[in-house]
Parts: structure tokens; sequence; C-alpha cells
């Protein structure tokens, strides 16, 4: 595909793909990789559903960048939110009291369930996390931290541990963190055939290792409410309830990790609203601004806040609640609901995305399963549909090759590709984005 409109690249800046490339190769170090093979992909620019290179190509952004840009790129009203607040404060300390960030608290609490009434401000998901589990370990007087194998909750851990001051003390635990396996039924790791058996067995599975563990040593139980990067497993029937249960059973807190699910993905505000669950915390991040400035937090039940009226928070961040972050919060919630876009989100998982990724299934024996909801679908691709062994990461390597070479940039994880577009995307977009898609699962045969 080639840009019909202008450039829209800097005008002092580099000239080519090539250029930014090596730039990037001599002086930035990327993240999860062995940094000597890497040959970044490169982005100049992007407007909601598309992004840009600078070689004039355009690709339709079915990854949103990391599962965060829900609003799409360079919404004008966040922007312009950003830049208005740039001109009025760009920093506030964390223990001075700012408007823009109680109108960002007030929003995002307005959205959360009923008895969530206040939001701990973080720089991204991971310390969102981090901060949810330290209030658990505080509010239960116990340490451990139940979560699944299929799960990702962030890159930070040592930094509090390694601190020298009074700050350590109340963070340090020696015992720590316990896994189970979560609901999959397409990989049942519990030989159950229908959501129902897969849903009741991996929560007995939960409940006797808590017992095994010792009740009175758990804090917490931390799911992401629809695990994402492992896969976008749609909870089954009874899931995320029954454990709702256990933990109250036993006085364990629940901490429901929005990160990436939340704000508009799964096609509702959080993706907990699908289920008749209320967790004690809810984290969140990416979704929440679409990632513009850096920012996440967690939102607290009146329980846990509460607990805090009269006892200290061992826990805080130079930027939290950031006033830049704060201003695009607020435009960002104010101009998904003047745009209905989690409405747009649910109405594409329905209408044209899952139904049109359901066609591809029935087209490619490749695909083993397609699973989602909203903007939020996996499509599973295997070698073998009856042994369901996972598509070769060399297979995988093509497919994504051939979508960028089709002006879509995919999401790819291990075998499978996570279609995963804004929340903004048109029923158009949708049809290239799988016609692309259509087109590279074709060469493989
Ligand atoms: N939790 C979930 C569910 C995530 O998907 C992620 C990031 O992908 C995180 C936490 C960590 O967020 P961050 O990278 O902003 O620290």
């Amino acid at each position: 595909m080639t840009l019909t409109s202008p450039p829209r690249v800097a005008t002092d800046g580099p000239r080519s793909n090539d250029d930014v490339r090596a730039a990037d190769r001599a002086h930035v170090f990327h993240s999860w990789s062995a940094q000597g093979a890497l040959s970044p992909f490169v982005i100049a620019g992007g407007l909601g559903s598309t992004v840009w290179d600078h070689d004039g190509r355009e690709y339709l952004d079915f990854s949103s960048q990391l599962v965060n840009v829900n609003i799409g790129h360079q919404h004008p009203r966040v922007v312009e939110a950003i830049t208005e607040q740039a001109s009025l404060l760009t920093t506030v300390a964390p223990a001075h009291a700012n408007a823009t960030r109680n109108e960002a608290a007030k929003r995002i609490t307005e959205l959360a369930p009923e008895g969530f009434e206040k939001v701990f401000f973080t720089n991204g998901g991971a310390d969102a996390n981090e901060n949810a589990i330290r209030m658990a370990r505080q509010v239960t007087g116990r340490d451990k931290v139940v979560s699944l194998y299929r799960s990702y909750h962030g890159n930070t851990g040592a930094a509090v541990v390694a601190t020298g001051d009074w700050r350590r003390i109340p963070n340090e635990y020696s015992r720590g963190h316990v896994h189970v396996f979560g609901p999959y039924l397409y990989r049942s790791e519990f030989w159950a055939q229908t959501p129902e058996e897969e849903s009741a067995r991996a929560l007995r599975h939960l409940e006797r290792t808590v017992q095994a563990e010792g009740p009175d040593s758990i804090a917490a139980i931390l799911l992401e409410t629809v695990p994402g990067t492992a896969g976008i497993l749609m909870p089954p029937p009874g899931y995320l309830e029954g454990v709702r249960a256990i933990a109250d059973r036993y006085g364990i807190l629940l901490i429901l990790d929005e990160v990436m699910a939340g704000f508009g993905r799964t096609g509702h505000w959080f993706a907990l609203d699908a289920y008749d669950v209320v967790p004690d915390l809810i984290t969140f991040a990416k979704g929440v601004n679409s990632g513009y400035v850096p920012v996440g937090g967690v939102i607290i039940s009146d329980r846990v806040a509460r607990f805090f009226d009269e006892r200290v928070f061992p826990g805080g961040l130079t930027y939290s609640g950031h006033p830049l972050a704060s201003a695009s919060i607020v435009a960002t919630i104010d101009a998904m609901r003047a745009e209905d876009v989690v409405g747009n989100a649910a109405r594409i998982g329905s209408d044209h995305l899952g139904p049109a990724l359901h066609t591809l299934a029935e087209t490619h024996d490749v695909v083993g399963e397609v699973r989602g909801s909203g903007v939020f679908w996996a499509v599973e691709l295997v070698a073998d549909r009856d042994t369901r062994e996972p598509l070769a990461a060399a297979s995988m390597g093509a497919v994504k090759a051939a979508l960028l070479e089709n002006g879509v940039l995919p999401f790819v994880q291990d075998n499978r590709i996570h279609v995963v577009p804004p929340a903004v995307v048109t029923p158009d977009e949708v049809r290239r984005g799988v016609a692309a898609l259509d087109a590279a699962l074709s060469t493989l045969s």
C-alpha cells in the first residue's frame, strides 16, 4: 500500500527506514531480546488504525502497538489535552493535590464497579500490579500471591527490595509466588471436554493449591480477567465467579489485572463487566489513555481504601498522577464516551471481526481455534488439527512477513496471531485486515 497524502514525518528528521534502523541499532537497547540480530519495524507516524514508515508505506495497525492504542493513533482530543496541560503544568509532586489528577481519578472510578472510589496512579501496568500486591499483603498480613502459569503481569520486582531505607521493610518477603493452571479448554490441563468441566476442574485445582499452600499464607489471587499475552483465553462460565468464592472462603483478596483487557478492548469498559465478579483491586494501564503518556494504576475498593485511612501505605512513585498522563486520561475517557468507542469495539467483535475470523477457520486447516471478543481475538495456528501441535516458528514468521507485505502490522505471539486492532477500527478496515490474513494463511498451503 502506498501513501497517497503527503508523508507525515518530521521535516528535519531522518529520511529513510534504513537511517532510523541504523541509529536504533547504534544506540537503543530493546526489551526481551538478544540485541545482535534485531531489525526493528520502523514507524514514523500514525492516525486512527493506520501507521506509516519513512519510506512511504502504510500499514493497518492490527497490533494496537502493544495492545494499548484503543482509541487509535493521534486522537485529536487527546493530543490537544496533552498540549494544553503542557502549557499549564507539566509536573507535580505526588503528595500535592492537583485538579487534573482528581478529574482523571473521578473518570476512572465512574467506570469501575460500585464501591470503588479511589485510584492509586503508577507509571504503567507492572507497577500497578506491584502496588496492588503490596496493598493485599498489608491488608491481609499474608505474603503469598497465587497467579496463573499462563499470564503476564509486568517486569518490575527488585527495585524496592534493593532499596535500603524503611520502604524496603514492609515489602520484603521470603515466600512469594505460587502458580496454577487456569482454564484453557483447547489445551486443557484437566482432560475436560466442555467449558463447564474445564471451569469446575480449574477451580478445584486452584482451591486444592490454596489449601496445600496454607490459606493463611495467601494474600491475593492475581488474575488477568482475560489472559492476554498468554493467548486471549476467555474465562469459561463460572470460573471468575468461582475464584471470587474461593478467595472469600479463605480471606484472600482478588486482584483483577485489566491492564490489557480493560478500557474497551473486549467491547466492555472493563473485561470484568461481562462476568458476575467484583474483585478487591483492579489494575489498569494501556487503554486508559491508549499509552499516549505512560501511566497505570490501581482502582481500590472502599474496603481496602478504608484500611489505609489510619495506616501508612508503604508505596509511592515520583510521577504518580502525572499531569500529562492525567490530562490524557480525562480526554481519552471523554472522547471514548462521546464517540461510543466501546460500543464500536463490541459491534466490531460480534458483527465483523469475530464472524470473519471464524470463516477463516473454516477455510484454513492451519487454524486450530479462534477465540475472543470485541477487538481482542486470537487465531491459534496448528501444524495438525488433530494433535493440535503448534505451528512451527518458521511458518509463523512466514505468516507475519506475508501480513506485513500485505500492509498489515500484526501481533504475533508463539503460534498465534492476536488480532487486536484499535477499538475505533472500521468494518472496512477489518475487511482489509482479515483479507490480508486470509492471503497470508494461503501462502502456507
Ligand atoms: N499486565 C498485563 C495483563 C499486561 O498485558 C502487561 C503488559 O503487557 C502488564 C501488566 C505490564 O504493563 P507495563 O508494560 O505497562 O508495565
